[in-house]
């Protein structure tokens, strides 16, 4: 007879639970997987997948507006959120249906319920039932925080909320600087809503590279979003119409919907972790090696839960790892060091690598290729958003550090040069790679003359 009930017991069946129990499962482990709320988590239910479908949404009025320059004439346009929120519910059902049926068909066993960690090898379930496992998973994610000292925060909506509004305020004020608020920004402002962005901090965006931070602030700004920095929010005050938010500049804005995005919280509260001796830092994030393993040898944990790279692909990478390491024989370590991104703003950004501020904080020779130009589409569009694009090479190897990108289709270019990055490719192999023409990314392989050389 088994010593445990489960080999694996993963708790949260979100990006990296569900492809650590699958891939866990495949190999022959007895999987059990626990979620309290529904099956794939935040980036399917309430993160990146609505968003990315929000975010499509919000773009048609430039599609509207551009076709006159191409000869079509466009009937006037009119937006229901309503259609919008039963597609995009139907979507998420279908993809949560996906998810359940991949796990199952693996092997892995789903308990619809909350789990918490009793000790090294047992969970309690929501009915206070026990299972007992030879090694216990914590993907449980991370929940949006609310400063608790802003009088009147109960009012403030979050991304957990925002996706089911019942209608689309007709003024909406975001608080904080991050990707996802920058990106609501863009939604409500695509999608006719009054906009303002509140942040307490100097630029939006902090950690990207800062030329470009600016450029996506000025092109949302001249898009009508009102953007205002190093400006806090005092309180929020339920007025006719929503809520009115309190700055510390002193102007109250008009009430409207708010929407607080101002960092996540790894999700370890109630968890039971700590009384099972698993070491948490300062914020809760669960402490863990290159391995994902926490100061309990028989628990891991993986995901935004250990506020590592907190991205839907970096949760399912390391919870790949973990199955292949642990359960199918060959170790695997995940390089949280070059991970492409993007934010779905309006312009969009895509990076991959190094920012021109860290590459030359870390590099004693550094030479920056710029180019910026109006995407061929916009001139007949008539339409003066520029796109832009840098390379950050290091002077001496001619290794490639960084590329960013802003404008139509900025993510995808960032995936893909994601590639070259991880391979080390130098600007010669740039250079030497031909065009596609005529498109926006053949700028990337056509760039000749530095346009700054950092030296020291
Ligand atoms: P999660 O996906 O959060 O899954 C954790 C699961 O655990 C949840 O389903 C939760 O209900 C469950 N759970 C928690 N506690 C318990 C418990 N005690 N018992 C049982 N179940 C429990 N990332 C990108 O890469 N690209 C994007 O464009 C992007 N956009 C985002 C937009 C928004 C609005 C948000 C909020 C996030 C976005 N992210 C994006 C981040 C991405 O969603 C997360 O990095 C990713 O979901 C992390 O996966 P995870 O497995 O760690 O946790």
């Amino acid at each position: 007879m088994a010593a445990f009930d489960r080999d694996l017991f993963v708790i949260g069946a979100g990006s990296g639970g569900v492809r650590a129990g699958r891939i866990a499962a495949g190999y022959g482990a007895r999987v059990a997987i626990a979620e309290e709320h529904r099956v794939g988590g935040t980036c399917v239910i309430r993160g990146c997948v609505p968003k990315k479908l929000l975010v499509y949404a919000s773009r048609f009025p430039d599609e509207f507006e551009d076709a006159a320059g191409f000869g079509w004439t466009v009937p006037p346009a009119s937006f229901d959120w309503p259609t919008l929120r039963a597609a995009k519910d139907r979507e998420i059902d279908r993809l949560e249906k996906a998810y359940v049926a991949n796990l199952e068909r693996s092997g892995a066993t789903i308990l619809r319920t909350r789990a918490e960690v009793v000790d090294p090898h047992t969970v309690r379930l929501g009915d206070g039932r026990t299972v007992t496992a030879e090694r216990i998973l914590v993907a449980t994610g991370a929940w949006p925080f609310l400063p608790a000292d802003v009088p009147g925060i109960e009012h403030a909506v979050t991304s957990n909320e925002v996706f089911d509004l019942p209608a689309l305020p007709r003024r909406v004020v975001v608080v904080g600087g991050g990707y996802i608020a920058v990106e609501f920004a863009g939604i409500f402002a695509g999608l006719g809503v009054e906009t303002t962005l509140v942040y307490r901090g100097e630029q939006i965006l902090r950690g990207f590279d800062r030329e470009l931070t600016d450029k996506v602030a000025a092109a949302m700004s001249r898009r009508g979003i009102r953007i205002l920095c190093g400006t806090d929010v005092k309180a929020l005050e339920p007025a006719a119409g929503g809520v009115a938010a309190v700055l510390s500049s002193g102007e109250t804005l008009a009430p409207g919907l708010v929407m607080y995005a101002t960092g996540r919280v790894p999700n370890t509260r109630g968890l039971g972790l700590e009384a099972a001796g698993v070491a948490l830092d300062g914020l809760g994030a669960v402490r863990v090696d290159s391995a994902s393993k926490s100061s309990v040898p028989s628990i891991y944990a993986v995901g935004d839960v250990t506020n590592r790279v907190n991205l839907t692909p970096v949760a399912i990478r390391e919870g790949h790892a973990f199955a292949d390491t642990v359960y199918g024989g060959r170790e695997v370590l995940v390089d949280h060091a070059l991970v492409p991104t993007a934010v779905f703003t309006t312009p969009e950004l895509g990076t991959v690598g190094l920012t021109e501020e860290k590459a030359c904080a870390h590099h004693p020779a550094v030479d920056v290729y710029k180019a910026e130009f109006r995407p061929m589409r916009n001139t007949l569009a008539g339409r003066d958003e520029r796109m832009f694009m840098k390379l950050i090479v290091d002077a001496v190897s001619d290794r490639v550090l960084g590329v960013h990108v802003i404008g139509p289709d900025a993510g995808e270019m960032a995936q893909l040069l994601g590639i070259p990055l991880m391979m080390n490719a130098t600007k010669a192999d740039f250079d030497r790679t031909l065009a596609v023409h005529p498109t926006a990314a053949e700028e990337l392989v056509t760039m000749r003359t530095p346009s700054v050389k950092h030296r020291r």
